[in-house]
């Protein structure tokens, strides 16, 4: 195959030498992890292990972490009316969600569609925490989901300032964290956080683990979406993926440990890809450029550019980048996240993300802004590759 650059990061990760590492040690294992013999004893203690890695990643206790199929069944896990706490023992009355969640929080989960409510983002991305105030006021016992770092645009949200007004009007607070982890602090406490989510393949695992993680154990989900055994306190009944999960420690331990210098090396080098492409088509537009963003994403469109087109022409010079999000089916839909954003669907539906990881490289940089240098001066002229 002749040589490849991949830059959708956002979509899945590779696996982690770390992981690949701890997956053929698990792999042996055979037993159940709840049987008591010496086998079943030896699968749960890899299952433990990986419980309190994953749960130090989030700043969590690792009886608090709740190991799921995905990210996208812990989210549906985590938002239902079903959710109990010390103090609260009735369902929660409203769901109330960023306008640029993921698919998978999108839905509302387990409420009633006309119990939930989307709330809009400024023009840089960022959730608006005034409607977020005003939305708050009309329920009596809300549940508010935003996600900690858009997949598309990589803008973090301000979610320790709205947890904070979750909290003030007696709600409780769900931050999906898939983006984040590896990327940002992903501290359950500091965000302010009740419930989050991560999956295992965005930061090095494998893919089909995730986990919902409760920032206290007086949080109690009266409705389980699988029922069966008692696994995962009850919580997830089925048996315990457990080579994947030992894969999901090993990612979230090497993650933790090595953020600082990924995180200012895909910074360095995504900083130099935006400046290379801005240098060669001026007109293109970074979307979410003026927020805080992930250190790894860059979203971009350029008038004229159309996304399916641009994705198959980069194919073509051997680079993988995704148009918008790229978790569906490969299906080209315009991108809730840009329309929430006011962005014209015309510049919109060319919109192009590029996501770095902990293994890109500068010739990788070089790489696509040589791609770019092609397809970009090409829609500049108007030749139309991608009209
Ligand atoms: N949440 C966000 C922000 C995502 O980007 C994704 C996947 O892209 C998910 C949830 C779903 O995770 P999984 O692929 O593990 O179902």
């Amino acid at each position: 195959m002749p040589e490849r650059t991949y830059f959708d990061w956002n979509a899945t990760a590779p696996l982690r030498e770390a992981a690949r590492q701890a997956l053929q040690d698990a792999l042996p294992v055979s037993g159940n992890p709840s049987s008591v013999h010496a086998e079943g004893r030896a699968a749960r203690r890899l299952v433990e292990e990986a419980r309190e890695r994953v749960a130090l990643l989030a700043g969590a206790r690792p009886a608090d972490v709740i190991f799921t199929s995905s990210g996208t069944e812990a989210n549906t896990l985590a938002l239902t009316p079903g959710i109990e706490t010390a103090d609260e023992k009735r369902p929660r009355d409203r769901l109330f969600l960023s306008a640029i969640e993921h698919a998978s929080v999108l839905t509302g989960g387990r409420f009633p569609r006309e119990a939930v409510e989307e709330l809009g983002v400024d023009a840089d991305g960022r959730l608006d925490l005034a409607a977020l105030s005003q939305a708050l006021a009309r329920a009596s016992r809300p549940l508010v989901s935003v996600m900690l770092a858009n997949n598309e645009t990589g803008v973090v949200q301000p979610v320790p300032e709205a947890a904070a007004l979750v909290h003030a009007a007696g709600g409780l607070m769900h931050v999906d964290a898939v983006q984040a982890a590896g990327r940002v602090a992903c501290d359950i406490g500091a965000l302010g956080a009740d419930i989050l989510t991560l999956s295992a393949h965005k930061i090095g695992g494998l893919k089909g683990v995730g986990a919902l993680i409760r920032a206290r154990d007086d949080i109690h989900f009266a409705d389980p979406l699988i029922r069966g055994g008692g696994q995962e306190r009850g919580l997830r009944a089925g048996t315990e993926n457990v080579a994947g999960i030992v894969a999901f420690g090993a990612a979230a331990e090497a993650a933790q440990a090595s953020q600082a210098e990924e995180v200012a090396a895909m910074l360095a080098l995504r900083n130099r890809l935006e400046a290379g492409l801005k240098a060669i088509t001026p007109r293109a537009v970074i979307f979410g450029e003026k927020a805080e963003r992930l250190p790894n994403t860059t979203l971009f469109g350029l008038p004229g550019m159309k996304a399916e087109t641009a994705v198959i022409s980069f194919d073509l010079e051997g680079v993988a980048v995704s148009s918008g999000s790229a978790c569906s089916s490969g299906k080209v839909q315009p991108s809730h996240v840009l329309a929430a954003m006011g962005v014209s669907p015309g510049l919109a539906q060319g919109a192009v993300r590029v996501s770095l990881g902990w293994a890109t490289t500068e010739r990788d940089i070089e790489r696509f802004l040589n791609a770019w240098r092609k397809l970009g001066t090409a829609l500049s002229k108007g030749h139309g590759i991608a009209a």
